[in-house]
């Protein structure tokens, strides 16, 4: 064989091996190292999921930051992004009362409420409605225990006190119990409710308030993952432990600040619901909340207003706490009325990039410091 014919040979094998390598579908080895693409409902849960999906996995937040996850209407984008999605992650306990059952539509068995193993609280009856304080014995129906579920919230109760020691004991008060033992109800209001999706009584799904509960959420969130990418199981393990010791030394931080109030002032008032984990954690005393029941779909009686000027006045509370996500109205109108500060605090998403709430970790240590600062 010539020099030149061998030439020709080899180009005409190669053209061969490109043309059967084209005709080739994309090889499934390929598509399964392409890192699962994983949708949180909001902010906060997609800043978690990130902290444990390290570069394991994507993460987006369906809802834009600054929205109000109560509230919030999924476009059909929403819907198309979340039919494509790996996995979905959302709050669950009725938190994101519009969106959880368009997620239950789209994402089936793809999604995963993180909250499962979070010992629930009932949304503080206080100020608001206190006539309504026996709705804490029925917070619907039990579902039927899930035996696999309660040991695996046993295993994640272990790794937290792994991480935080002493620490993870939950302080007193009231607990309803884990939310997989719970049935919260759903947006639709019971006979007689009046449109409020929340009575007192009814399960607080602000549980990331608490360090502790955002620690069995990346617990959570690392299972879902592993089981979804095995692969990766061991790099989310990893990036879970790490997480959970930056929620101890967040934890300190908190408690560092909290501890430079004064005891007799250690009393809030929040425009809605928001902060019922953090004050059992670090002690505060919920003094009273503008918007009744657990969400900020509702409004005060003028009664209820009368009366939570009163508790202001009464108990010289300095200041009340809002929300970036819930209208302010009432709570700045009430402010004026009893002569106090409006604080602005980041309850339902993060802030802007680089406006100091980014991610769960400044969010809090941003929360915890303006509470320290109008508290003082
Ligand atoms: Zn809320």
């Amino acid at each position: 064989m010539s020099r030149r014919y061998r030439i020709t040979a080899l180009f005409c094998g190669l053209a061969i091996l490109l043309a059967t390598a084209a005709a080739q579908p994309a090889l499934p080895a390929l598509a399964q190292r392409e890192p699962p693409h994983v949708i949180a409902s909001f902010s906060i849960l997609a800043d978690i999921a990130a902290q444990v999906a390290g570069d394991a996995a994507t993460v987006t937040s369906l809802m834009p930051i600054g929205a109000n996850p109560h509230s919030y209407t999924p476009s059909a984008q929403d819907v198309a992004r979340l039919s494509d999605a790996d996995l979905v992650l959302v709050v669950g306990a009725n938190y994101e009362e519009t969106l959880l059952p368009v997620v239950e539509e789209a994402a089936g068995e793809r999604a995963v409420v993180v909250s499962l193993c979070v010992p629930i609280r009932p949304v503080p009856s206080g100020a608001a409605e206190p006539e309504d304080e026996d709705a804490a014995d029925h917070p619907d129906e039990a579902p039927a225990a899930d035996s696999e579920l309660a040991s695996r919230c046993a295993e994640h109760t272990r790794a937290l006190e792994a991480a935080f020691g002493e620490r993870a004991q939950i302080a007193g008060g009231t607990i309803l119990g884990p939310l997989y033992a719970l049935s919260c109800g759903d947006a639709e209001p019971r006979e007689g409710d009046d449109g409020h999706a929340h009575e007192a009584g009814a399960c607080d799904p602000h549980v990331w308030t608490d360090p502790t509960n955002a620690g069995l959420w990346a617990l959570m969130i690392r299972d879902a993952l592993s089981a979804l990418n095995p692969e990766a199981a061991a790099t989310y393990a990893a990036n879970t432990d790490a997480y959970l010791a930056e929620l101890v030394t967040l934890d300190d931080e908190i408690r560092e600040m909290i501890d430079t109030i004064p005891p007799e002032r250690r009393a809030i008032v929040t425009n809605h619901v928001t902060l019922t984990y953090f004050a059992e954690r670090y002690g505060l005393t919920l003094a009273g909340v503008v918007i009744p029941g657990g969400s900020t779909t509702s409004e005060p009686s003028v009664r209820d207003v009368l009366r939570l000027i009163d508790t202001i006045q009464t108990a010289h509370i300095p200041a009340i706490f809002t929300d970036t996500t819930a209208s302010s109205a009432t709570a700045e109108q009430i402010a004026s009325e009893a002569g106090v500060y409006i604080v602005p605090l980041y309850t339902g998403s993060l802030s802007q990039p680089g406006e100091g709430a980014d991610t769960y970790l400044d969010y809090m240590r941003y929360n915890a410091a303006a509470i320290a600062d109008a508290l003082r």
